[in-house]
């Protein structure tokens, strides 16, 4: 928990606890707590109900406020990160279980995942024989064991060694490695999560399990358990788990949800996941310069648009049309809109978003009930 004490408006935060929301300087990224909550609560219930572990995927967050909250409310036996950097952000603020969905491969990154293994339980992932040994040295250096998952190709064609006998001699290679301990498969399919058409992405998902149930076997045949086998994200989480294969769910954006995986549906043609808005970014109008045309002060140094611009929420007749550096082009088809109104837009893709921004806004109902920094912001490296 950071000390807002100190914080000053402006110089430090975009608002302070206890403001009303309609006071929040702008543009500011804003959480809805209720509706974190109620999310949170959906997945924990989800793996609850599916007997497995959620590792959430604090990629998204970038903060140990809402990695913390997964773990005390939302079900998580610990987090996901993505950068060894992120990582030690989330160790410093106190998380101590921490999945690298990444391989790691430069000799200091190594040597930084091994010191983190003296303060928290790191699992990495790793893809190929030859880091195995650096891996195992880094660690006796450390005088620590780090475990380590071998990652599989599933078809996301990313990282991931080939399924079947190469991923079983890279296993065995990794339980023989001194300071290493093997941990299980890593078989995530990115691209599958904002495949359209359900039936086309639970295809997607159930190849990726066929192949790594012929994984986990042979590795079993080959005298090791795989105790951990991970995959999924928001979009794709129910065929995973629907498989029998996976005992590991690594999510990330349903705790906020995006514009993007708005677009796509679940298999009963409702949000995938249920899922609701938790994150906006809020921005004010600065310029009427026509009667269809208003200007608000949230553009890419604001939002991320990789995956879209974003969605204008709960003001029917206005749209986002552009974005430049720090202006949004609004287009009013109906009604009117105010110097100074505030909007709430939905973010087309989440996770780069909070990475533009130093705070979130945390609000329950109209007013700012805490602020959270982006922890691990700018932790790229
Ligand atoms: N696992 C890995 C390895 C990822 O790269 C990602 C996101 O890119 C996720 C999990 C989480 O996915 P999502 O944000 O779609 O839930
Ligand atoms: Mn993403």
């Amino acid at each position: 928990m950071a000390d807002l004490s100190e914080l000053e408006l402006g110089y430090d935060v975009p608002a302070l606890p206890g403001m009303a929301s309609g006071e929040i300087q702008t543009p500011a990224l804003v959480v809805d707590l209720d509706a974190l909550e109620r999310n949170l609560a959906r997945m924990r219930g989800f793996a609850e109900t599916a007997g497995m572990r959620l590792r959430a995927h604090a990629k998204t967050h970038k903060s140990a406020d809402v990695a913390r909250l997964q773990m005390s409310q939302g079900g998580a036996c610990g987090i996901c990160c993505q950068k060894v950097s992120e990582a030690e952000a989330m160790v410093r603020a106190g998380i101590t279980d921490i999945l690298v969905t990444n391989e790691v491969r430069d000799p200091v990154k190594i040597d930084r995942l091994a010191r983190l293994a003296t303060r928290a339980r790191i699992i990495v992932c790793v893809d190929a024989p030859e880091n195995v040994e650096p891996l195992s040295q880094a660690a006796q250096r450390h005088g620590v064991t780090i475990e380590a998952l071998v990652e599989i190709d599933c078809g996301a064609g990313r990282c991931g060694i080939e399924p079947g006998p190469p991923a079983v001699r890279l296993a065995l290679a990794i339980a023989g490695a001194k300071a290493l301990r093997f941990a299980g498969l890593q078989a995530y399919h990115g691209p599958a999560q904002h495949i359209a058409d359900p039936a086309e992405r639970a295809a997607a998902i159930a190849a990726a399990a066929d192949v790594t149930a012929r994984t986990v076997s042979l590795i079993r045949d080959a005298g090791l358990d795989c105790d951990i086998v991970g995959g999924a994200g928001t979009g794709s989480f129910p065929f995973e788990a629907r498989s029998g294969v996976y005992n590991e769910l690594q999510c990330g954006s349903y705790v906020f949800m995006d514009a993007d995986y708005e677009k796509i549906r679940a298999e009963d043609g409702g949000r995938v996941g249920g899922f609701e808005n938790a994150l906006f970014v809020l921005t004010s109008v600065l310029s009427l310069p026509t009667r269809e045309r208003a200007v608000c002060d949230a553009g890419l140094k604001a939002l991320a648009v990789d995956s879209g611009l974003p969605r204008v929420f709960d003001k029917p007749g206005v749209r986002y049309t552009g974005a430049s550096d720090e202006h949004g082009v609004l287009a009013v088809d109906g009604g009117e809109l105010d110097i100074n109104e505030r909007i709430k837009l939905v973010p087309g893709h989440c996770d780069p978003t909070c990475n533009l921004h130093d705070w979130f806004v945390a609000v329950r109902g109209q007013t700012v009930e805490t602020l959270w920094p982006v922890t691990a912001r700018g932790k790229v490296f």
